[in-house]
């Protein structure tokens, strides 16, 4: 076991052990915010076809230079409908946004700069080109349009549909369980005992782990009780990691580090990051485990900068185009802001953009048991060990969105 690693380093014990990856086919309308396993080519040509961007008439342009000029009117164009006839010099074709350009015409004029009468329409407006969208324009048949691990969020799922897929292949969601530990803990809603406090921390890391792709499945807390502890983990080996909050700390009640010690394989305890030191990452009877510490502040920023991380790199996600979890930004500090001594230091920030800058401030004060702070805020730093902010600098964080 290394003690006391860097944020570097612990990502790379962690991703030497990494989340099992698998794919699976599934049906285009399920893949709502599913991750692609692979490359995603285009059987279509986008557009198929020639055709208008406007209602109006598909002419020669040559026909239209001066203005008024008439023009008999020899077809209709729908979408969806047969190719409309070819047309001659002194000829147009009535179209329809999306319907496709008659062979023989070369612009279209809107339908609001036309006047029609029987089969004959004058002509008071421009003819463009520029209203015809050309074959192919957007995409080729065979065009790699989306890449391996791109989230298929709101447009990306669109552009799938229009690419003909219906079928796509995606990585397969892990199941990620997640345990709260702590005598104190109970459900929130429910009536407190002298010395208890509502559990919250499984359920923000549930809310994290289906942010990532993944399937959470939350656990009731377990007591401080080595037994009850082994007897849960044992129960959550099954999945593709275990994510606990709680007990690994230096006290006489931190458990979960007592129990990995002693009957699980630790690989490193402690990060030198601040907040949220006391990680630690192992196996439990071989699956991927996370000691997150049990400050609620704390768990969450070690998910963001150590169980994010960890899942993306495991399952190959895009960086920019994957779940949006941990996203980086560079922000100019509106006031000066202390770094930590050895350690990366995670201050909580508020990131707001003002004349074209993201200008970032703190709010709240910053302890590690202070939820509030996470909602008054909207981003970390990544301030380096040793390292203070100092008002107009700009520096590394991340958006905690
Ligand atoms: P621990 O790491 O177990 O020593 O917990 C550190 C602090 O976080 C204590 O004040 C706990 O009461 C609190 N805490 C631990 N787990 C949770 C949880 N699941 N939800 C809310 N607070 C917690
Ligand atoms: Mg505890």
């Amino acid at each position: 076991m290394e003690e006391g690693v860097d944020h570097d380093r612990a990502l790379e014990i962690a991703l030497a052990n990494p989340l099992a990856k698998n794919v699976e086919v599934i049906p285009f309308h399920h893949a709502n915010g599913r991750v692609l396993a692979n490359p995603l080519a285009s059987y279509v040509d986008d557009p198929r076809f020639d055709n208008s961007a406007m209602d109006g008439f598909a002419v020669r342009a040559s026909d239209c230079e001066e203005s008024p000029s008439t023009l008999t009117v020899v077809g209709v164009s729908q979408a969806g409908g047969d190719h409309p006839q070819k047309i001659g010099p002194g000829q147009a074709c009535k179209i329809m946004t999306g319907a496709p350009l008659p062979a023989g015409a070369d612009a279209i004029v809107m339908v609001e700069d036309t006047k029609i009468d029987g089969n004959r329409v004058t002509i008071h407006g421009p003819a463009r080109t520029g209203y015809i969208r050309k074959r192919a324009e957007n995409l080729s048949k065979g065009q790699e349009a989306l890449p391996a691990g791109a989230a298929l969020t709101t447009a990306a799922l669109a552009l799938a549909g229009t690419m003909g897929h219906g079928e796509v292949e995606v990585v397969k969601r892990p199941t990620i369980a997640i345990l709260s530990t702590g005598d104190e803990l109970v459900p929130p809603g429910t009536e407190l005992a002298p010395g208890q406090i509502y559990e919250s921390n499984s359920h923000a890391l549930a809310s994290l782990v289906e942010s990532m792709g993944c399937r959470a499945v939350r656990q009731e807390s377990t007591n401080d009780s080595i037994d009850e502890l082994r007897g849960t983990l044992d129960k959550l080996s099954g999945h593709d990691a275990i994510l606990t909050s709680g007990g690994v700390s230096m006290g006489e009640w931190d458990l979960v580090r007592r129990i990995m010690e002693e009957e699980g394989d630790i690989s490193f305890w402690r990060m030198k990051i601040r907040p949220g030191g006391p990680p630690l990452f192992g196996t439990w009877k071989g699956t991927p485990l996370f000691g997150l510490p049990g400050n609620p502040v704390s768990s969450l920023v070690a998910f963001h900068v150590l169980v994010a991380p960890w899942i993306a790199g495991s399952l190959g996600y895009h960086p920019e185009l994957g779940p949006r979890v941990s996203r980086r930004a560079s922000v100019v500090l509106e006031e000066d802001i202390p770094g930590a001594p050895g350690k990366l230091c995670l201050r909580r920030i508020r990131i707001r953009s003002e004349n074209g800058q993201l200008l970032a401030t703190t709010h709240t004060h910053q302890g590690s048991g202070n939820m509030h702070s996470m909602v008054a805020h909207n981003g970390l730093t990544l301030l380096p060990p040793d390292t203070d902010g100092r008002a107009g600098e700009i520096i590394e964080a991340i958006w905690l969105l």
